[in-house]
This record gives structure tokens, C-alpha cells and sequence, in this order.
């Protein structure tokens, strides 16, 4: 590659990662609040905790006007500034703050978390909080489905890892009903009602408050004796701030903030009359526009890296040397060989619990991207380089030129132009591929569409704005590179 295309290839990179920027501020998926009152110096005086909670679980935590808001989201909050410490939440999905908490990449969840005996094996667990229990809904145009003896041969639904799923597996067998697990409770209604699904069974004071903000469901059973919620940490972990929020916990019980905390989510609002298409679009543009630009800053710095690595093992790949050979293969094929979402998971979830060191979501997130669009980058170098002809190699060097000045002003020039279209294409997958990266809550642009219709239930409509958003910066960002391409490679 000569020097002016490689400068203008890292002006258009930096440019994209500027209009990143500018779209970004602060990520939406976190929020701090400061503590306001003055307290006695305690283990947890001026620390920062990170929360993990639920993507949407109304009333206890759901998004109103981008902001994380609810029962859970009031009581964390209340108890730091009680305690005089900060909390940092995140809201990451119940499943995914589950696994978050046990790999230590938050230090504690509130999510309507249920005490069970088997969670208590592996988190510790604050006073009870809230008494729950699991019920029924399905559809409200349903007449068929009663109760659970009409279930036999159906499919139900229940959130990933919640105490819903295993009360359902519970009575499964008993009245010969199938079960799927959903990760968020507002994929789980729509399943529901797009009759994916007959039921679902979730937490009685959360249908309840889905049903009276008109979501399309009714509950058809009594509810099921449950478990009381709970804040919990990981075994042995942050054992001070455990105590903090039983402290916390008490004092506003005592002081009458727990009371109308309550009072405030539970008397149920009056349902909200949806606004249009348009209404809609304006409301959710500034939080997908914050997620767009996240999906560009990830796609800018993945390609980035991957350009790097697909250079590097290519030339590997063409290379005299076994060695060097060997180790570009086992590179491509690791990152080819195994999909781009349990890579994902594995370097958010799992390294952190390997190496027990936490890694943040940005940088998980450009980690499995780059390495996996390197394998593809590297395979596209090494393909361009040996679709020259060798004939080529072998008249540079009959004119007395070296290998390096074979390749940069022979092979190269040609090769650049046979990669180039390849290389779009792989910019475009890994655009696509930022997506991915929703379900360890990296705050990018489909994470932002579901945060949105997890909370007003209209998942067609957000959906058909997400996929409209990527469909034109993807279009946009083809047609500037192949002008590019146009321009430089003639
Ligand atoms: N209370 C249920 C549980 O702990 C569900 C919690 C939730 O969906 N956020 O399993």
C-alpha cells in the first residue's frame, strides 16, 4: 500500500471516529447518582459501586424519558445517598446482571431479584425487600387458555434464568406444556401476542402493571406463593456494602421514604395515550442516535485493529516461514471457527472470571470484534496477494529489484485494488456485527431500540426505525467507499 492511500484510508477512519464521538457524549447505558447527604465515615464512605439491574421490569426498573426509573432504581439510589456511597447503574438484562455479578463486572444487582436457597449458593443476599410471586397472563383476546390445565401440547414463555422459568419447568411435565426462555420481559409479552407463545409467567406485581398500561395481556391464575426480592453481591464479596443497604434499608423503613417509595410505583398510573409514528420517532431519535454513534465508535476502532491484524497474519500466511504460516492459521481458524456471540460472551463473561480481572464493555466489545474481522481481513490480504500473478514477482526481481520493492511497488499496487471490494464488505459485516455486542450491554444502536420498546411495548415500529437507521448509514458509508475506491484504485 503507498503512503497517500494509507493516509487517506486513516483520514476517512479518524473522520468516522470523530462523527462517533459527536453522537456519543456519555453512554446511556449508565447513570450515577451523587450522594447529597453528610453521614459518618463508614467502609463505604465516598466509594463508587456498579449495579447491575434488569433491562425492563415495571415497576421495579423500565426506562421513562431515557431515564432509569422504578421502585429498585429509587431504593438504590436513596440507600447511597442514606450511606454515602455512589452507585453506577447498568442496566444489562436479568440474566446478563446475574452472570455480570458472578464474574465480578458489577459488584451488585437489584433487579426483583427473588432470595431462592439455590442463588444463595453462589450470591450473598440482603434483607427481603419486596414479597413476590410468579403468574400467568396471556393474551387478553385469548378465551381459550384459563388456567394451566388448558396448557397441554402448548409453548409457554418465561424470562432466562428467572424464577418464573423454573416455577414453569416445575409443572411442565405435569401438564404437558413446552417452555422457552426469552431474556427481557417485554420480548417475552410479544411473544405472547404475536401467539408465539400462548403464556407467559412472570412476577404478579410486574403483569400487573403491563396489563393496567394496556400491553395486550391479562392474568388468568392466582398468583404463586414466591420469594421475597432481595439486593444481592457475589459469595464473600463486598460484604460493606451489603451492610450499607441493610442499614440503608432500615433507616428508610424507618423514616418513611421505603413507604412512599411504594406508594409512588404501585398506585397505578393511568395508562398513557400512545403518540404516532412520528411522535414516537422524535421521542426515541436523541437515545438512537447516542446508540448510532456507539455503533460507529465500535465499528471505527474494530476495523481499525482488524486492518492491523489481517495485515500482519496475511503477510504471515504468504510468508516463507512455517512458523509464521502456522501461527496465522490457527489465528483465522480460532476466530472463524467459533461464532461471533459466544466469543462476545466470553470476553465479557468469561475471561473476567478467569482472569479475575473486569474488563469494560467498550473495550470486550472491540476485542471480539476486531479479532473476528481480522481472521476475515487476514484471509482477504492473503487471497489479494497470491491472486497476483506470480509472473509479476518474478519480473520485478529479474529487474534487480528486492523482495520488499517487489512487493510494495509491484504486487502490492495490484493486490490493494483485487482487496479493496472485499474489504468494504468486511466494514459493512462488522457494522452489522456491533448488534451482536446488545446482549453484553453495550449501550449501541439495537441495545438502544430494545431499551425503547421494552419500555412502550411497540417493537414493530422501534424496529422498523432501528433497521431504517442502519440501512441508511451502511448505504451511505458503502457509497463513500467505493468513491473512494473509484478515486485511489485506478
Ligand atoms: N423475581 C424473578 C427472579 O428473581 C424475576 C426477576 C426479573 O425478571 N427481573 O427470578
Amino acid at each position: 500500500m503507498n503512503m497517500s492511500r494509507a493516509g487517506k484510508l486513516s483520514v476517512a477512519v479518524t473522520a468516522l471516529l470523530a462523527l462517533a464521538g459527536g453522537f456519543v457524549g456519555v453512554s446511556a447505558a449508565t447513570a450515577s447518582q451523587p450522594n447529597s447527604h453528610v453521614q459518618p465515615q463508614t467502609a463505604v464512605t465516598g466509594e463508587t459501586y456498579v449495579i447491575g439491574t434488569d433491562t425492563t421490569f415495571a415497576p421495579f426498573e423500565y426506562r421513562k424519558d431515557g431515564e432509569l426509573t422504578g421502585i429498585d432504581m429509587d431504593l438504590i439510589r436513596d440507600i447511597a445517598a442514606n450511606q454515602g456511597f455512589n452507585v453506577e447503574i447498568k442496566s444489562l438484562g436479568f440474566d446478563a446482571a446475574l452472570q455480570a455479578l458472578q464474574s465480578n463486572q458489577v459488584d451488585g444487582v437489584i433487579a426483583g431479584m427473588s432470595i431462592t436457597d439455590e442463588r444463595k449458593l453462589v450470591f450473598d443476599f440482603s434483607d427481603p425487600y419486596f414479597d413476590s410471586g410468579v403468574q400467568m397472563a396471556v393474551a387478553d383476546t385469548n378465551t381459550e387458555i384459563t388456567g394451566y390445565a388448558d396448557l397441554a401440547g402448548e409453548t409457554v414463555v418465561a424470562k432466562r434464568g428467572s424464577e418464573g422459568e423454573t416455577f414453569a419447568n416445575s409443572i411442565k411435565d405435569e401438564y404437558g406444556f413446552t417452555v422457552k426462555a426469552l431474556a427481557d420481559s417485554a420480548t417475552m409479552y410479544d411473544d405472547v401476542k404475536a401467539g408465539n407463545s400462548v403464556a407467559v409467567f412472570d412476577d404478579y406485581p410486574v403483569l400487573a402493571y403491563g396489563i393496567n398500561q394496556n400491553n395486550g395481556l391479562k392474568s388468568v391464575t392466582e398468583k404463586e406463593q414466591g420469594s421475597s426480592y432481595g439486593f444481592a453481591v457475589n459469595k464473600g464479596q463486598n460484604p460493606e456494602l451489603l451492610a450499607a443497604f441493610n442499614t440503608g434499608l432500615a433507616e428508610l423503613k424507618s423514616n418513611g421514604d421505603y413507604q412512599s417509595i411504594l406508594d409512588k410505583y404501585l398506585e397505578q398510573p393511568a395508562p398513557v395515550a400512545a403518540s404516532g409514528f412520528f411522535g414516537l420517532l422524535s421521542d426515541s431519535l436523541p437515545a438512537l442516535m447516542k446508540g448510532l454513534g456507539l455503533t460507529l465508535l465500535a465499528t471505527g476502532l474494530s476495523i481499525l485493529v482488524a486492518l492491523v491484524l489481517g495485515v500482519l497474519f496475511g503477510f504471515c500466511k504468504v510468508s516463507e516461514s512455517r512458523v509464521l504460516r502456522g501461527l496465522a492459521s490457527i489465528y483465522v481458524s480460532i476466530f472463524r471457527g467459533t461464532p461471533l456471540l459466544v466469543q462476545a460472551f466470553f470476553f465479557y463473561f468469561g475471561l473476567p472470571q478467569l482472569t479475575g480481572q473486569p474488563i469494560d464493555v467498550l473495550t470486550a466489545g472491540v476485542l471480539t470484534l476486531s479479532l473476528n474481522a481480522g481472521a476475515y481481513m487476514t484471509e482477504i490480504v492473503r487471497g489479494g496477494i497470491q491472486s497476483v500473478d506470480p509472473g509479476q514477482t518474478e519480473a520485478g526481481r529479474s529487474l534487480g529489484l528486492g523482495y520488499v520493492t517487489t512487493m510494495r511497488r509491484v504486487v502490492l499496487p495490484q493486490a490493494v485494488k483485487i482487496m479493496t471490494p472485499s474489504f468494504i464488505n468486511q466494514f459493512v459485516m462488522t457494522l452489522k456485527d456491533t448488534s451482536l455486542l446488545a446482549v453484553i450491554g453495550f449501550a449501541e444502536l439495537t441495545y438502544q431500540g430494545q431499551q425503547i420498546y421494552a419500555a412502550n411495548f411497540r417493537t414493530g415500529e422501534t424496529l422498523l426505525i432501528v433497521a431504517a437507521l442502519y440501512f441508511i448509514v451502511i448505504n451511505l458509508l458503502t457509497m463513500l467507499s467505493n468513491q473512494l475506491d473509484k478515486r485511489f484504485n485506478k
